[in-house]
């Protein structure tokens, strides 16, 4: 049995065995550059630019089992972005997880190397010290009971953001309930999402009262009936969102229409204002969308809420980030976030903000939609960009996720750094204030008010 001579150290046998291994050589994440650097970067209580979690009583993927209502195994993977891409079989009516995992277990054979599957391999990895890769039927139905045990509580949750992901802050987005600025959690901090309410030529845009800047009027006895009451109904909004902490501004329009703002005169919005959906034709409601961007630009400015704008993977044919230069240009003191990259124009983000100090790029997603594509895309700003100009988030609504997407994250980054070291272009002492500016030193900068409600080490 003994093969090896006794008294060889098992630890300088298995890495002999890792450098051995036919990847090795070209693989920066056996090296010691790379392994110091990712232990620095895990260290780092991360700022999160980008989240979806809800309060835990409203977890949006729960399922109804024999049991009662349970996050399963199937909530952690419907609520990821796999379903984007893969199929996904539904949960079954008798809530029985065998029936699921029967069909289930052969979602996966197609989806090995994308992305949106190997983002989620940490948190099974790490959590449950399960390979998903290589997953038993048993295992299955281990994990499942032990997904359904975690989130009897809230703990889970904040064990796993705060102590496993490291996370001390993030910013929500709730899409769902845009105008509610409530902090669910001690490590949560709020986002105005102005997606809707700039939309809103007449009351019957919009599909939720939640978002209806004139439902927020009429609980406020605020009039509507022009235009002009209209933006002084939306900086009202603004100031509320202030008051409640809010940090920034964030749009998804990119999911609904073409990124090309045009400067359209206020006259000509005034003239569109108050026009019914089935009047208003759709050159008119794009004219006073893009009305609305280029004041929310203004606004941002006023009240200081640097402006999240997703930018790539959705309309596809509209969501470049090319697109939005000229409104970028006419707004030099407004802060523009080019989300996700960009992705795929990953190096047109790059330009943009190279050409514009007015512009931060954050990388959130990005890791999670090609992993290759950001390690590349964080190697390239490196060399166009300032440092301090580049951001992270997860972009998740469950523990399990955010902490997939972290930890890949960091992977991401540490990999692309280390790789620069190897190479000599670039000090490890640089790299790793890179890392830490990264993770969370560019978010405090850039959303100043984050400082206060830092409450590690405190
Ligand atoms: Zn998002």
């Amino acid at each position: 049995m003994h093969c090896y001579p006794p008294g060889t150290p098992l630890l300088s046998l298995l890495a002999g065995l890792a450098l051995l291994a036919p990847t090795s050589a070209e693989d920066i994440k056996q090296t010691p550059v790379y392994a110091r650097i990712k232990a620095a970067i895990d260290r780092v209580p991360a700022i999160d630019t980008h989240e979806h979690l809800r309060a835990y009583d409203r977890l949006p993927t729960r399922v109804s089992t024999p049991g009662g209502t349970a996050m399963t195994l199937y909530s952690i993977w419907s609520g990821s972005y796999f379903p984007w891409i893969n199929p996904l079989s539904p949960w079954p009516t008798n809530g029985n997880f065998h029936t699921w995992w029967q069909d289930a277990q052969h979602n996966f054979d197609n989806a090995r190397a994308t992305s949106f599957y190997r983002s989620m391999l940490p948190a099974f990895a790490d959590l449950y010290g399960v390979d998903f890769d290589t997953i038993t039927a048993e295992q299955a139905v281990a994990l499942n009971a032990r997904i359904v045990e975690n989130y009897r509580t809230d703990k889970w949750l904040h064990e796993v953001i705060v102590e496993k992901a490291n996370i001390e802050l993030m910013l929500i987005d709730k899409y769902w309930n845009r105008l509610n600025f409530d902090r669910e959690y001690r490590f949560t901090a709020p986002v105005l999402n102005v997606t809707e309410l700039m939309r809103g030529s007449h009351p019957d845009q919009f599909t939720s009262d939640n978002d209806s800047p004139y439902v927020f009027a009429r609980q406020r006895n605020l009039p509507t009936a022009t235009l002009d009451d209209y933006l002084a109904v939306i900086d009202t909004i603004f100031t509320t969102a202030v008051r409640a902490d809010a940090v920034c501004l964030k749009s998804t329009q990119a999911y609904q229409r073409s990124l090309t703002y045009e400067p359209v005169t206020h006259t000509r919005a005034a003239a569109i204002y108050g026009k019914a959906p089935d009047a208003i034709t759709a050159a008119e409601q794009r004219d006073f969308e893009d009305f609305m961007f280029w004041q929310v630009c203004g606004l941002s400015e006023k009240h200081d809420l640097p402006f999240q704008i997703h930018t790539g993977q959705a309309r596809v044919q509209g969501s470049n980030p090319l697109l939005l230069v000229d409104a970028i240009a006419a707004h030099p003191n407004t802060k523009f976030i080019l989300f996700h990259g960009g992705y795929p124009w990953i190096g047109e983000t790059g330009v943009i903000a190279m050409r514009h100090r007015n512009v931060w790029i954050d990388s959130c997603w990005l890791p999670t939609l090609s992993y290759t594509m950001a390690k590349r895309a964080y190697r390239e700003w490196l060399e166009a960009v300032p440092s301090d100009r580049i951001l992270w988030g997860a972009d998740t609504v469950h523990a399990e996720g955010i902490y997939a997407m972290t930890a890949f994250t960091r992977r991401c980054l540490a990999e692309a750094l280390a790789e620069k070291v190897v190479r000599n272009e670039l000090r490890e002492p640089h790299a790793l204030r890179i890392g830490r500016q990264v993770m969370r030193d560019n978010a405090l900068q850039l959303f100043p008010k984050l400082n206060r409600m830092l409450w590690r080490n405190k």
